[in-house]
């Protein structure tokens, strides 16, 4: 088997392994009822399909046709072993934020009956190691495939969701958590600890 396909293979299965990992959390959460849906709406939704063609459909067309070919360069072992490990980083800290959020999590931005704000564990180090996660899969996808489109196409689609988003969650979080939320964003940075 060739570099590209073994390259190609680690990232469709790291793709799937993270669907399968949020099954069982997205269960506890649509047993929960939400109290705050307001910002579950078209913006929140266009920039969560922009996300999905970015660390999704497009990437998944280049793995499976090769286009866009003329974007193609050749691959390097180092790179490949470097897009596996991110991969496997990003999958834990992504199990991670999800058994700490529990029933609270939702994909859209919501807020639950009930909802109980986390500021410990991993949730300590960031005040959004979730989308950190998201970008480790991007880098990830970057270094897995070797093409100018498809490979960066996941950072600038999730870059979207979380610059056009993050703001508006914060936002949502205080008016629903007040000085708790208010403290939490003094003591903490939102996606690389320390640095931003
Ligand atoms: N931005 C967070 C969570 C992403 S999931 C992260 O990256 O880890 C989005 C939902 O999580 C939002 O609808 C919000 O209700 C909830 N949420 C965000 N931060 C939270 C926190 N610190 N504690 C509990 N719920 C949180």
């Amino acid at each position: 088997m060739s570099l590209l396909a073994i390259s190609k293979i680690a990232w469709a299965v790291g793709v799937v392994a993270w669907y399968v990992l949020r099954i069982p959390f997205q269960r506890k959460a649509r047993r929960q009822s939400v109290k705050d849906a307001r910002h579950r709406n078209l913006r929140d939704m266009t920039l969560l399909t922009i996300s999905t063609l970015g660390l999704g459909v497009i990437p998944a067309i280049y793995a499976a046709t090769g286009w866009p070919a003329a974007a193609s360069y050749p691959i390097s072992t180092v790179q490949v072993v470097a897009g596996i490990i991110v991969f496997i980083c990003a999958l834990r800290l992504f199990w991670a934020t999800h058994k700490a959020i529990g029933k609270d999590w939702s994909v859209t931005l919501e807020i639950k009956e009930q909802h109980k704000l986390v500021t410990d564990g991993i949730y300590a180090q960031v005040r959004h190691p979730m989308y950190s996660a998201f970008f480790l899969w991007a880098l990830a996808q970057l270094l897995l495939l070797p093409n100018y489109v498809a490979g960066p196409a996941g950072l600038v689609g999730f870059g979207i969701l979380f610059f056009f988003r993050v703001g508006r969650e914060e936002q949502m979080m205080r008016e629903a958590f007040g000085a708790e939320y208010d403290d939490y964003m003094r003591r903490t940075k939102r996606v690389i600890p320390g640095i931003y």
